[in-house]
């Protein structure tokens, strides 16, 4: 079972400390810094733990524990080395329903304290959910390092302006683009080292400026071909700022998912036969939700100016004057070849590459084959799947050898990666015996026959990846 991340405010909440070592010294300190009133049952105690105590209220029983210590807490944490006590007081919790955490001892406990990086108010909380104490551990330390000291200034400093922020920009979206840009921008950077009034000065002249605006703006970001490891930081942080995200089935869901919590997530479509919103609307959406004052990200399969009719998307909006940012991304030609160990160049095989559209209009490719006889070119063909047959057939009698080898990538750098390999006599039917589904790439020169050479390296989850 996971557990469900929070953080308690304990407002004099009684707590049973049931221990009273070091480690029950670590728990109190907690606990206290909290707002915990402690109720300790230990034979013993630290000099720490005693004065915790005195100075916070708490009280201390100087004995064993025994079942009734129970009653009336709202908390109870054990640290003793004994187990038997241990396991008693974890089950007289769980007769009464009290919270409870036994030290170092996941099977008995209802809650866990996870590891902390502490920049208060601002604190990283950091848990494997007791599985791996060392991962846990690692990204502490990562953190410590990562997280400026100032932090907590900074974050106490954010929290008195609020109330002035939220009153100048009503806005909710607008408003939370400008803490953005506060945090991540001079104000926060003259902030940290130590220039507060000229922070307070240049955020006052920003508040001002924002208060006034009121369009959106659009982010065009290619998402890469499916890995989402395969995204760019600026991808990554744009998905993260945005109000809406656009999306379509060529973006992973594990993608989409890494959007912030409280956006709006719009699924706009595309399978070959199910054009969920037809281009033109998906256009306007994009437009009439900018204007709205919407930060939107448009995400789109690989790279949005390679065969995703991003130009399309961001004309209107061109027209109209809205603000927008296209971001490159991994098109499925790199990714798949790569994942699939084809150098789409090599020295001694191919020196340029084409990228064709596959897909028929009317029942007709458009392609000017007389341009692809070259042997020394890499084709790779996007939407090409149905057309394979034709594609092989009109190659070769453009002059490609019969053994020219062809791989077809399906579902490239995606955990269910396939990659299925022919020459130009027998894809087709190598294709249809294997029963390929989309997403899928055909690449098609002499640099495929160098996956079989070893260059192969990705083999996906599934058994049968090349
Ligand atoms: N803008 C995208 C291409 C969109 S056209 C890009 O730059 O990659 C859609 C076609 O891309 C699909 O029909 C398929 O041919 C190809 N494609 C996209 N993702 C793919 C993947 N993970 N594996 C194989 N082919 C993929």
């Amino acid at each position: 079972m996971d557990y469900l991340p929070v953080s308690l405010r304990l407002q004099d909440a009684p707590v049973l400390l049931v221990g009273g070592g070091t480690v029950a010294t670590r728990k109190a300190r907690l606990l206290v810094a909290a707002g915990a009133r402690l109720k300790v049952v230990a034979p013993d105690i630290t000099d720490e733990l005693g004065s915790l105590l005195k100075d916070n209220n708490g009280s201390w029983q100087q004995r064993v524990y025994q079942s009734d210590d129970v009653n009336g807490v709202d908390i109870t944490v054990a640290a003793t080395s004994n187990e038997t006590v241990n396991k008693q007081v974890y089950q007289d919790c769980r007769a009464d329903n009290i919270p409870v955490n036994v030290v170092d001892n996941p099977p008995l406990c209802t809650f866990i304290f996870p590891s902390i990086v502490d920049r208060s108010p601002l604190v990283f909380a950091i848990s494997s959910g007791g599985t791996s104490p060392v991962l846990a551990r690692l990204w502490r330390r990562k953190l410590e390092q990562m997280v400026p000291a100032g932090y907590g200034r900074l974050a106490r400093w954010a929290g008195e302006l609020r109330e002035r922020v939220k009153e100048a920009i009503p806005e909710e979206d607008i408003r939370r683009g400008f803490w953005e840009t506060i945090i991540n921008g001079p104000v926060a950077n003259l902030f940290l080292s130590g220039k507060e009034n000229e922070a307070e000065r240049l955020l006052t002249q920003q508040l001002e400026e924002t208060g006034t605006q009121a369009v959106g703006e659009v982010y065009l970001v290619g998402a890469g071909p499916g890995d989402p490891d395969l995204m760019t930081f600026k991808a990554m942080r744009l998905l993260q700022a945005a109000d809406v995200v656009l999306y379509d089935r060529l973006v992973a869901p594990a993608i989409v998912d890494m959007a912030r919590r409280d956006a709006e997530r719009i699924y706009v479509g595309k399978r070959r036969a199910e054009h969920s919103l037809p281009q033109d609307q998906i256009n306007q959406l994009l437009l009439d939700l900018a204007l709205s004052g919407k930060r939107v990200i448009r995400l789109k399969g690989g790279d949005p100016f390679i065969f995703g009719r991003g130009g399309e998307e961001i004309e209107l909006l061109a027209q109209h004057g809205i603000p927008f940012q296209v971001v490159p991304g991994i098109t499925a030609a790199s990714g798949a070849a790569c994942y699939a160990g084809i150098p789409l160049t090599h020295r001694d095989y191919a020196q340029s590459v084409r990228m064709l559209a596959g897909h028929t209009k009317q029942g007709k490719l458009n392609i000017d084959w007389s341009q692809c006889e070259a042997e020394n070119e890499t084709l790779v063909f996007y939407m090409g799947l149905l057309s394979l047959e034709e594609i092989c057939r009109q190659l070769r009698a453009h002059g490609r050898r019969a053994d020219t080898p062809v791989a077809l990538v399906e579902k490239g750098t995606q955990p269910e990666q396939r990659v299925l390999t022919g020459t130009l006599e027998n894809m087709a039917e190598v294709v249809k015996r294997e029963e390929a589904h989309g997403p899928t790439l055909i690449i098609v020169g002499d640099v495929v026959s160098l996956a079989e050479r070893g260059l192969a390296w990705f083999s996906g989850e599934q058994e049968g990846g090349a």
